[in-house]
C-alpha cells in the first residue's frame, strides 16, 4: 500500500465524516485516503479512495480492544502516515489504546485537519470554546476527529483490499443491548431547542417548556443542574461542556444564567434568544435576542402568540 491516511469509526455516519477528513489530510500530504473496516464492510460507509477490510472475529460488534489491536497490527505492516478515528466515546478509547500500542502521538478532538507533509495538524477548541488551539503531531500520528466537524463523504466506494491481521478472539463479550425508550430526545439534529435552566422553579413547570418546544417543532434541552443535580430530565437533555454539543437554527435559553460551561455546548447555534429576569445575566452576551422578564409570564405570552398564528 502506498503512503496512506486511514479513517476508522465504529459508527457508520461518523465513518463517512472521518472519510472526508482523511481525504483532506491525504490531499495535503500527497497520500491516499483509505477507509478501514473491521470484520465486515458496511454498505453505508463511503470511501473516497479505497477500503481496507481487516478480517476480525465474526461478531458484528467490534470491541475497542479488537479494533485497536487490529488497527495496530495492520499499521505496523502497512505504515499509514496517520490514522483518524471518530471522536465518539468508543473512538476515544480505540485511539488512545492504538497510539499507546504503536508508541506514537495522538491529538484529540481536532477539526480542520491538515498536514505540512511531515506532520498531522488540527484545531481544537479549549477553555470551553473560548480559545482555539492549533496542534500538531509528527507522522505517524493518531487523531480523534471531532464529530460533526466534516461533511459526510458521499463518494462511492473504491476497491476493497482485504487483510487478515490474525485477531481471532475478543476478551470482551457484548452481554445485551437495549434500545432507548421511544421518544428519547435527539438534540443534535433538532432545528429548534427550547432549553430550561435553574430559573424554572419546579419539575412540574417543565411541562410548560416542553409544550412550547412541541409548538415550535423543537426539542427540550436543559442546563446541567436540571439533569445532573436535580434529576428532572435524563442526562441526554443536558447541553454544554460535559453534555451534548448542539447547533440548532434557534436556541431559546429560558432561565439559564449562561456560564461558560453551558455556552460551550450551544455557541454554534445560528440564532440564540434568551429569557432571564437578570438583565446582567451572561447568557445575554451569547444571545442575538433577549427578553428581560419572568419566564412564568413570558413563556405563556409566547405560547399565546403561537396559538393565535395556527
Ligand atoms: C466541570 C464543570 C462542568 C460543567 N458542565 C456544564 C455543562 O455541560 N452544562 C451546563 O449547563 N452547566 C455545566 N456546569 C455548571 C455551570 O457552571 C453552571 O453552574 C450551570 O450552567 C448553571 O445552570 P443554570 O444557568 O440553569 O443555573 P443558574 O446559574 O442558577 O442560573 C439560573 C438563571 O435563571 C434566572 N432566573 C431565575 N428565575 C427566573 C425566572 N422566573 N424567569 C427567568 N429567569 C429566571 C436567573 O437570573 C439566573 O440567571 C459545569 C460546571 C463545572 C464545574
Amino acid at each position: 500500500m502506498s503512503r496512506s491516511v486511514w479513517a476508522y469509526s465504529e459508527n457508520e455516519i461518523v465513518s463517512n465524516e472521518i472519510a472526508s477528513a482523511a481525504a483532506e489530510v491525504a490531499r495535503a500530504s500527497s497520500a491516499e485516503a483509505v477507509v478501514v473496516e473491521i470484520g465486515r464492510t458496511r454498505e453505508g460507509v463511503r470511501a473516497p479512495g479505497g477500503k481496507l477490510l481487516l478480517k476480525g472475529p465474526p461478531s458484528p460488534d467490534v470491541s475497542p480492544e479488537v479494533a485497536a489491536e487490529s488497527l495496530c497490527r495492520a499499521a505496523k505492516e502497512l505504515q499509514p502516515v496517520a490514522i483518524l478515528v471518530g471522536a465518539t466515546r468508543t473512538g476515544r478509547e480505540i485511539a488512545s489504546k492504538l497510539a499507546a500500542k504503536l508508541r506514537i502521538g495522538c491529538i484529540s478532538e481536532v477539526a480542520k485537519l491538515g498536514s505540512d507533509g511531515q506532520s498531522l495538524t488540527g484545531e481544537r477548541s479549549v477553555f470551553a470554546g473560548r480559545v482555539v488551539a492549533k496542534v500538531g503531531c509528527p507522522f505517524p500520528a493518531v487523531a480523534t476527529v471531532k464529530v460533526g466537524s466534516y461533511p459526510r463523504s458521499e463518494t462511492a466506494s473504491g476497491a476493497v483490499q482485504e487483510k487478515d491481521v490474525g485477531v481471532v478472539g475478543d476478551a470482551v463479550r457484548l452481554v445485551s443491548r437495549e434500545k432507548k425508550a421511544a421518544g428519547a430526545v435527539d438534540l443534535k439534529s433538532a432545528k429548534v431547542i427550547v432549553s430550561a435552566g435553574r430559573g424554572v422553579k419546579k419539575k412540574e413547570d417543565l411541562a410548560m417548556l416542553e409544550d412550547l418546544a412541541a409548538k415550535m417543532h423543537g426539542a427540550l434541552g436543559c442546563s446541567r443542574p436540571l439533569s445532573a443535580d436535580l434529576g428532572w430530565l435524563p442526562e441526554e437533555h443536558h447541553i454544554g461542556l460535559t453534555g451534548v454539543n448542539v447547533k440548532p437554527d434557534l436556541y431559546l435559553a429560558i432561565g439559564i444564567s449562561g456560564q461558560l460551561q453551558h455556552v460551550a455546548g450551544m455557541k454554534d447555534s445560528k440564532v440564540v434568544a434568551s429569557i432571564n429576569t437578570d438583565k446582567d445575566a451572561p447568557m445575554f452576551q451569547a444571545s442575538d435576542y433577549g427578553i428581560v422578564g419572568d419566564l412564568y409570564q413570558v413563556v405563556p405570552a409566547i405560547k399565546k402568540v403561537l396559538a393565535a398564528r395556527t
